[in-house]
């Protein structure tokens, strides 16, 4: 079976055990070659709902988790959008298409509003995101960083999401995600829940919980 069968074949199957709720999530995930992003003798695992190693002792989350998480961040057109944990850019590609996929469908031609930067702390696998998401026409910025510190240049930010796990929210990341939005990612060290919390106007958060997971922890200077 060529990759792109496979691809849409198993998003065919998440959508069918509810596993992705929005139709431009889906979009999104039978768009982005998957098997681009992971390591080449990865690529005949790309299209198995499974969580993938990137190098480094880093990990790609399996696609229905990227869904869950893409789903959970509520995208609106034009949001401005930060990442924290880049890895080889796949979940960095897919909310790209799904904003441009959200825009579309809100009748505009041209995804120009929207903007996604993305945090990496590992600069070899920041170097290789660029090249990969360049290849593929995404126009996402990637720092090269401690994702603790979020990215204050570009802020503020409609939505932010985390695809690494701190012991709790990174101060910096939340406050510079405006009132209004919200902040989505796991949490914890050893037992992780996905967590949503949106930003009230007093600065305040709501948090929801969206059960338990497993992600690679977020790493501090000193890790
Ligand atoms: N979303 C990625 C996979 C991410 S794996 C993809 O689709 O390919 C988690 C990533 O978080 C790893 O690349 C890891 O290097 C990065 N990370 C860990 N701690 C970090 C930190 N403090 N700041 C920024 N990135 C961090």
């Amino acid at each position: 079976m060529d990759f792109e069968t496979a691809r849409k074949r198993m998003v065919d199957r998440l959508v069918e055990r509810d596993r992705i709720e929005r139709e431009a999530t889906a979009d999104a995930l039978r768009t982005v070659p998957r098997h681009e992003f992971v390591p080449p003798e990865r690529q005949g695992a790309a299209y198995w709902d499974r969580p993938l190693p990137i190098g480094g002792g880093q990990t790609i989350s399996a696609p229905h988790m990227v869904a869950i998480v893409t789903d959970l961040l509520a995208l609106d057109p034009g949001d401005r959008v930060l990442e924290i944990g880049t890895g080889r850019g796949y979940h960095a590609a897919v909310t790209a298409e799904t904003l441009a996929q959200i825009e579309r469908d809100g009748g505009s031609d041209e995804s120009d509003d929207a903007e996604l930067y993305s945090v990496e702390y590992d600069p070899e696998l920041a170097d290789r995101a660029r090249e990969t998401l360049s290849e593929h026409g995404y126009d996402i910025d990637v720092r090269t960083g401690d994702g603790y510190e979020g990215w204050d240049d570009h802020a503020p930010y409609d939505r932010a999401y985390l695809t690494c796990a701190p012991e709790s929210l990174p101060d910096r990341v939340v406050e510079q995600v405006r009132p209004g939005g919200c902040v989505v990612g796991p949490v914890g060290r050893g037992r992780q829940t996905l967590v949503r919390a949106w930003r009230r106007e007093d600065g305040a958060l709501d948090r929801e919980t969206h059960g338990g997971v497993r992600f690679v922890p977020m790493r501090r200077g000193d890790d």
